[in-house]
């Protein structure tokens, strides 16, 4: 997969996906970044790239003609499955399933990271496939937003990972919260690992691991339930969760 990053502070991105696990995916030809400074193709004396908002109002709008540059020089020769995303606070909310969709669907990505009120309207009429939010608030930029989608992305790209598929046991892809993880010191400051991990029979522990599963996701994302594959055990686990919290509420924490 290659990412195109346009942005007017690559700077910012740069050392966060060429650390650790996406670094080392770079460095194996795994994934592919490229970074574009926007500013770089103003065409302005000044290199200005924004402008006042017509209409008026706050803040300052980025102007056409340096990201529609940019962009050409982005997408200039590239061959596959070409998607480009503009990352907003008014796009579709990213999850696990878009992360997936894009890593099947695609093989460059050219990520547009907006700043100030945003981009004109006109080059997101013209050269963008898909508006992505990260979450209901607002940033300052959009370049922790697009670190987040290169992240999500890229850990599910084969060979990105140590073992390709352990992303679908973890926290959303498999349906449910993940359980507690615990590493040595089996004692630690008065806190012991529960027995169950340390007794070492391997049913035990995988149903233990489950129930915890469960309970977390019944806790705090009750609605995950609604789609998660469960089996006869599980349900019958859940229901004796709903018929403790009945029989005392106060022990059903939210956090
Ligand atoms: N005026 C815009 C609005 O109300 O929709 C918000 C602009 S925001 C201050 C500046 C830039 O940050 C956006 O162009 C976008 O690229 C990025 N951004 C902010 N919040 C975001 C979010 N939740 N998801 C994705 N990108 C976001």
């Amino acid at each position: 997969m290659n990412f195109k990053i346009l942005s007017l502070f690559p700077e910012v991105i740069a050392p966060y996906l060429s650390s650790s696990i996406l670094g080392r995916a770079q460095a194996a030809g795994k994934i592919r970044v490229d970074y574009y400074n926007i500013r770089d193709y103003s065409k302005d004396k000044h290199r200005r790239v924004d402008d006042t908002p017509y209409g008026g109002g706050y803040g300052m709008v980025m102007a056409p003609q340096p990201v529609l540059d940019c962009h050409k020089a982005a997408s200039a020769g590239l061959a596959g499955r070409t998607c480009t995303v503009y990352l907003s606070p008014a796009g579709r909310k990213f999850n696990h399933d878009m992360a997936l969709w894009f890593r099947q669907s695609f093989d460059n990505l050219i990520l547009l990271c907006g700043h100030y009120e945003g981009i004109d309207q006109r080059i997101i009429d013209r050269v963008v496939d898909q508006e992505v939010s990260v979450g209901d608030y607002v940033l300052t930029g959009g370049e922790l937003p697009c670190a987040i989608l290169v992240d999500a992305i890229s850990r599910l790209i084969d060979g990105v990972l140590p073992d390709g598929e352990c992303y679908t046991n973890e926290s959303i892809a498999s349906g449910l919260l993940e359980y507690p993880q615990y590493t040595k010191p089996a004692t630690y400051d008065g806190a012991a690992v529960p027995e169950v991990l340390r007794a070492g029979n391997h049913a035990d522990i995988t149903r233990w691991q489950r129930e915890q599963a469960l309970a977390k996701t019944w806790r705090v994302r009750p609605e995950l339930l609604n789609t998660a594959l469960l089996d006869k055990d599980d349900l019958l686990f859940l229901e004796q969760l709903r018929l403790e919290a009945l029989e005392a509420p106060e022990k059903k924490v939210t956090t």
